[in-house]
């Protein structure tokens, strides 16, 4: 009787769908003990509410093998990605796996409140300290916002002369695993680019270091009909829109949006009000997602300006969701309380989908 259900629900959740409107969650990786947990979510919660799509983060939790000693703590197996692809597909899900380049290659632990109290490099720099854009910089014992050093997270020199022979193979191994169409390569929140004291960077204009380094990245996938989605944010200016320097540029790189290439698809995050953003995105020629997080009438509005919008190249939207896999599917199930900001982010998912069904 279940997965007769199931069955109805999915019909009726593609029946409404009209078009080839992107209907999606960006979502951690689980860890493998959690795996079944999640594809039996997929089944019954995420298919049948219509989720089409799901940025997957994968980030450096993959046994790889091109560079093993890059592997990270929670990583998945070929076997686990290759069942939860199979799984994904059969419901009409694609999964679009992502992993950070440039920026954020060292993360922050925060405490239950979402205070940030710890910070801890990614596996890239830990094992290739020569790659960092900022060495001078050490991660400290105890982390807080603001800090002397403006340390978010740390980035990789884009002119190092071995950095890609590392990068392009990680993404290489990603996109055969996941059978990906589309791979998300984040380069948001970069703040640590073209440090004065890098030799190969200083001087260089930010806005060219930043573009080249999304081209390169895009010229490479494109040789493997593979599709590159990044987060917007480095491609806005931040003062002049006044959104300030974390879903907006105020370090010089928005100059970048005349240099990127227009096949490059635009994850547009904004939390805290909807923009129109979407369009100066549009206008530049790319195509567009806008991405809400935990406020359910900022996604309630962003959703209606995307439903009032006659462009092709309005793609739809994406939830990010910043609860660990598992937190969100026992969250769902009502099984914990969440007391972060993230906590929004169950309501927002629920409005989203009753939008879409609508
Ligand atoms: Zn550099």
């Amino acid at each position: 009787m279940r997965k007769i259900t199931t069955f109805l629900l999915l019909f009726i959740a593609f029946s409404c769908s009209t078009n080839n409107e992107i209907r999606g969650i960006s979502l951690k990786a689980p860890l493998s003990e959690n795996i079944d947990n999640f594809l039996k979510f997929t089944s019954n919660v995420l298919a049948p509410d219509g989720v089409n799509t799901i940025i997957f983060n994968i980030g450096w939790n993959y046994e790889f093998k091109s560079f093993p000693e890059l592997t990270g703590p929670d990583a998945l197996s070929e076997s686990d990605i290759k069942k939860i692809v199979k799984h994904c597909k059969s419901l009409g899900i694609e999964i679009i796996p992502k992993v950070s380049m440039l920026g954020h290659q060292s993360t922050l632990i925060r405490n239950n409140k979402g205070i940030a109290v710890k910070t801890k490099m990614h596996p890239l720099l830990e094992n290739y300290p020569e790659f960092d854009e900022n060495p001078e910089v050490k991660l400290p014992e105890k982390y807080e916002w603001p800090n002397k050093d403006g340390l978010y997270t740390k980035s990789y020199c884009p002119l190092h002369p071995k950095v890609h022979d590392v990068v392009l193979s990680i993404l290489d191994e990603l996109v055969n695993v996941f059978e990906a169409k589309t791979l998300h390569a984040g380069m948001d929140e970069v703040f640590y680019i073209g440090n004065d004291n890098c030799i190969r960077c200083s001087g260089k204009s930010k806005s060219e270091l930043y573009a080249n380094e999304v081209n390169l990245i895009h010229s490479f996938l494109k040789k493997r009909n593979v599709q590159l989605m990044i987060w917007g944010d480095r491609m806005i200016d931040g003062k002049e829109t006044g959104l300030g320097m974390w879903e907006a540029s105020e370090n010089d790189t928005y100059g970048s949006i005349d240099l990127i290439d227009k096949d490059v698809i635009v994850a547009d995050w904004h939390y805290r009000k909807a923009t129109n953003t979407h369009d100066y995105f549009i206008e530049k020629g790319f195509r567009v997602l806008t991405c809400p997080h935990n406020n359910k009438e900022v996604a309630k509005t962003q959703y209606d300006q995307y439903k009032n919008h006659k462009s092709e190249n309005y793609l739809g939207m994406v939830q990010t969701i910043w609860l660990t896999n598992q937190e969100f599917i026992d969250f769902y199930n009502g099984k914990i309380k969440i007391e972060s900001g993230k906590k929004g982010s169950l309501e927002t998912y629920k409005e989203l989908v009753s939008l879409w069904k609508k």
